[in-house]
């Protein structure tokens, strides 16, 4: 709690995770090129700076949650002429695993540390400090960032080298894309042959076709009363950030030379989904353009 943190990328999830930290006892300074996320920040009392350079100057960890790999390479050159040897960099954004590995080299160069962070468990689980962190770096570079993860999440799980936490994220998104279609499609064929949606998950929650996405984002309104299906798919997780990771996830496995077919298969129906409905509404809402033969 007597580390300088400084926090870089303060929109929906930066925002609560640095409050978070503000709240823990932590002394965070915060920086957004948006004015109005660095007001609102300033608002819920996160102290910011001018630039992100000013920000990380004296600094003993730099945590980022940016958009992209680019917005994360470009945000380090710019910073690391202003910390000093032996700083730790967490990484919490989504971004492909080049991109990681080539942010670790950076900062590895510059005699700092660094680790790849990224989370699961969504703005809910930013504000509630809930969110799971899957962790890419040598152990004890990751050893000396639990504390700090421990204030903002439930759980960190080491994965491995640099990015390996960026790995275990796309890796279990594909899954989750994957079976969310899977499950739509299945509700989408048995509506059609007259089986009530009720039926259909007492079967096959109780039996083999069980996942997360059938049991707990259930994609149809009334057998899970808390799935974003039964508030017009408000909420949850967007099906422009699941696209994102789709997309990550493919780009992944054409750069290796793995055929992962069902996994660009997610993503094609996925691009198709946001182009008719927007980026906006939980992914489960995907059963909606299934349903129409909008999609894939
Ligand atoms: P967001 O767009 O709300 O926030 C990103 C912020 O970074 C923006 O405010 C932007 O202005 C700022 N930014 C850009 N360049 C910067 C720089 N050089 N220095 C400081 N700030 C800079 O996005 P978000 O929803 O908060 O997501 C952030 C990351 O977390 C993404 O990689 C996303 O994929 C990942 N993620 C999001 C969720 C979610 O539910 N929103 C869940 C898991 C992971």
């Amino acid at each position: 709690a007597d580390r300088r943190i400084a926090f870089l990328g303060l929109g929906n999830m930066g925002r609560p995770m640095a409050v978070n930290l503000v709240r823990a006892g932590a002394s965070v300074t915060g920086f957004d090129p948006v004015p109005a996320a660095v007001a609102r920040a300033e608002s819920a009392s996160v102290g910011t700076a001018a630039s992100a350079a000013d920000a990380a100057r004296g600094a003993d960890i730099v945590i980022t949650m940016l958009p992209s790999g680019r917005h994360v390479l470009d945000c380090y050159r710019d910073i690391l002429p202003a910390v000093g040897p032996g700083t730790l960099f967490i990484d919490c954004s989504t971004i492909d695993v080049a991109a990681a590995r080539a942010a670790a080299a950076l900062v590895i160069e510059a005699d700092c540390r660094a680790i790849d962070a990224p989370v699961s468990g969504g703005v809910v689980g930013a504000e509630a400090a809930t969110l799971t962190f899957m962790v890419g770096g040598d152990p004890a570079s990751v050893a000396s960032a639990e504390p700090l993860l421990r204030a903002l999440g439930a759980r960190a799980i080491h994965c491995g080298a640099s990015g390996a936490g960026q790995a275990a994220k796309i890796c279990n998104n594909m899954i989750l894309g994957i079976s969310m279609i899977a499950v739509s499609e299945a509700f989408a064929l048995g509506q059609r042959l007259g089986l009530t949606d009720q039926a259909l998950f007492d079967v096959a929650s109780t039996a083999s076709g069980q996942c997360w996405a059938l049991t707990t984002n259930c994609p149809v309104p009334g057998p899970v009363p808390t799935s974003p299906a039964n508030r017009a798919y408000r909420g949850g997780f967007a099906s422009g950030l699941m696209l994102k990771d789709l997309r990550l996830a493919r780009s992944a496995a054409d750069a290796e030379g793995v055929r992962t077919v069902l996994g660009r298969t997610a993503a094609e129906i996925y691009a198709d989904f946001v182009r008719v409905d927007g980026p906006g509404r939980d992914f489960s809402a995907v059963i909606t353009a299934i349903r129409d033969g909008a999609v894939g």
